[in-house]
């Protein structure tokens, strides 16, 4: 199925401002949440269509290249992960901005009869990791030392003694419209029912203290400078039994002393002198693993590109390989000794030196639109 626009899915033109994205959304979310319409598989999806859509729009940088390349920029950018998308998870972590603060189903659709328990998580870390070209190429396994927050040895809990363990709090109040019970999660234990009965020396207030651990990550090929990778349950743990935050790896990537990177191409500046590019020579180029050698024909032209083919760079999104341009460059001597000069004032009557362009010759604007067209 296509991928509907996301501001068809918001509902909104592109002009709206953040205000407008954020209300669109919000009308959505409470429409398509889970709560309300349980095990509609529709709705669900509806409701996840909705948060990518935000995800997006609410964000300057993403938004701006999304109304510059549409769905083909974000390729890799939307969620948290690869592949765009985004889990449950990553939906309600975003609610708290939305509906400033508690989450509003707590209140809305929860109540005590159905005896929801939030699940504490623990929050992200987030790590910058730089990575050479070849490591790009490749793909490559990374040990990391990571300071978690972990639940120390001996910790013990017990039942919260305001809410005896439900973690909602519920008050009565006299409405016009008669008594409301209105629930909202515990103040004491923030809503996940325990509090902490036997806490070891050197811990937080959560019985909670930091340990260095080496994390195992790995890359896969193709990454680009900028994205983001998740390791779920590697971010600090959260107190009372609950679930594990998560590592957030931003890639960045070195500048290569040689090659430049576009997407999946690379590029190369080639260097020969004049006369090596009258007569004939051969090139060794350097490539992501190695050298190449290339044959360079006599008579070649100033701008000419060659295409090593498959010795670029892999995608995450896609099969295959993107090549190495060469861009041949012919140095101009900057000074002449007194013989070269007199050979050059002899060449400047032959016929041969007199520039004779042809359509096989393209001009540098078709050149440039034969690549990136
Ligand atoms: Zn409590």
């Amino acid at each position: 199925m296509a991928k509907r626009d996301y501001y068809e899915v918001l509902g909104v033109s592109e002009s709206a401002d953040a205000k407008e994205i954020k209300k669109a959304y919000r009308k959505l979310a409470l429409k398509y949440h889970p709560d309300k319409n349980p095990d509609d598989k529709q709705a669900e999806e509806k409701f996840k269509e909705a948060a990518e859509a935000y995800e997006v729009l609410s964000n300057a940088e993403k938004k701006q290249r999304y109304d510059q390349f549409g769905h083909a920029g974000m390729r890799g950018a939307a969620g948290g992960g690869f592949g765009g998308g985004m889990d449950m998870d990553d939906i309600f972590s975003q609610f708290g901005d939305i509906f400033g603060g508690a989450h509003p189903f707590e209140s809305f659709f929860g109540g005590s009869g159905r005896g929801r328990q939030r699940v504490v998580k623990g929050t992200n870390l987030r790590i910058r990791l730089s990575l050479m070209l070849k490591e790009v190429a490749e793909g490559v396994d990374k040990k990391i030392k990571v300071s978690r927050l972990v639940n120390a040895d001996g910790v013990t809990y017990k039942t919260c003694g305001t809410c005896h363990g439900s973690g909602q709090v519920t008050r009565i109040s006299n409405t016009i419209l008669g008594q409301m019970q209105t629930s909202s999660p515990c103040p004491v234990c923030k809503g996940n029912g325990k509090s902490i009965d036997n806490r070891p020396s050197g811990t937080d207030t959560n019985g909670m203290l930091k340990k260095e651990e080496t994390v195992k990550i790995t890359i896969p090929p193709g990454v680009e400078d900028g994205m983001q990778l998740k390791v779920g349950g590697k971010g600090n743990a959260a107190p009372f039994d609950g679930i594990n935050g998560d590592l957030i790896v931003l890639i960045s990537i070195e500048k290569h002393e040689k090659l430049i990177r576009d997407g999946q191409n690379l590029h190369y500046e080639h260097y020969i002198s004049f006369a090596d590019a009258a007569l004939s020579t051969s090139a060794e180029i350097p490539t992501i693993s190695g050298k190449a050698k290339v044959k360079l024909e006599s008579g070649i032209q100033s701008g000419r590109i060659l295409r090593l083919k498959g010795k670029g760079l892999p995608s995450v999104n896609a099969y295959g390989k993107g090549d190495l341009l060469v861009h041949i460059n012919v140095w101009t001597p900057q000074s002449l000794s007194k013989e070269e000069k007199k050979f050059f004032e002899k060449c400047c009557d032959s016929e041969n030196f007199k520039p004779k362009p042809t359509a096989k010759d393209k001009s540098f604007f078709d050149r440039v639109r034969e690549m990136f067209g």
